[in-house]
């Protein structure tokens, strides 16, 4: 009996971003088939049965699918109009957390068992990745001011790196993220648009994208697997 969807989407060009293919993971010709709201099957044409049945058919003509983009690092909910904190943007890394405090924080919420992230190393290089791979962090956030060492941490502990081009643009920040060292120590690499009135005031990922790769030379699968594989 041919196997029943509810809608395919078939002449399609995929970009899996799937680790075992190359650059963007591209599928040519291939086929989303959907069931009950879910994805059912997503892959080559070949593979797909040929008689399967669907309610409906769209005929992609060629065109790109993606995964669906993740905005992973975000200041969405904020109070009131805050725009004249981009006139200030006075924030000071020194000023937040001290690393024991940040450490209190993370011990706390380890006890809990409440994984954690940080914003690190904005500003200067206060140990923020190591800080963070300690704990076993999710993420480290930021990074412009990341050195060797702190990347290596962030590899052991399997800590990934969000890197946030907005922020850099916006307060006219000189010293870029080591994507090298990220790549070579093999640091999944995420990007996100750290949306916020007062250092990053932009939601689009498209444009955080377009930045992550002019200003920080990441490639541009870097930049499609940073907003959807990494970014999850
Ligand atoms: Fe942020």
């Amino acid at each position: 009996m041919a196997e029943r969807f509810d809608r395919i989407w078939h002449n399609a060009r995929l970009a899996t971003v799937r680790k075992d293919l190359p650059d963007l993971g591209v599928i040519e010709r291939g086929v989303i088939a959907a069931r009950d709201g879910r994805i059912a099957f997503a892959g080559g044409r070949s593979d797909f049965p040929s008689d399967a049945d669907a309610a409906e058919r769209i005929d992609c003509s060629g065109r790109w699918i993606t995964p669906g983009l993740i905005d992973c690092h975000t200041h969405l909910v904020f109070g009131g109009n805050r725009a004249h904190e981009f006139e200030l943007r006075l924030k000071v890394e020194s000023n937040d957390f001290r690393g024991d405090q940040t450490a209190r924080v993370f011990r706390a919420a380890r006890a809990l068992g409440l994984p954690v992230k940080l914003h690190a190393d904005q500003l200067s290089n206060l140990g923020g990745a190591a800080l963070a791979s300690e704990f076993s962090a999710l993420s480290a956030d930021h990074l412009e001011h990341t050195d060797e060492a702190g990347v290596a941490a962030m590899a052991r502990a399997g800590t990934a790196a969000v890197l946030l081009p907005g922020a850099f643009y916006f307060i006219r920040e000189t010293t870029k993220p080591a994507v090298e060292l990220f790549r070579a120590y093999g640091v999944n690499m995420a990007l996100a648009t750290d949306c916020n009135p007062g250092s990053s005031p932009l939601t689009s990922l498209l444009l955080a994208m377009n930045i992550g790769a002019t200003l920080f030379r990441r490639t541009v699968a870097e930049c499609l697997s940073g907003v959807s594989r990494e970014g999850g």
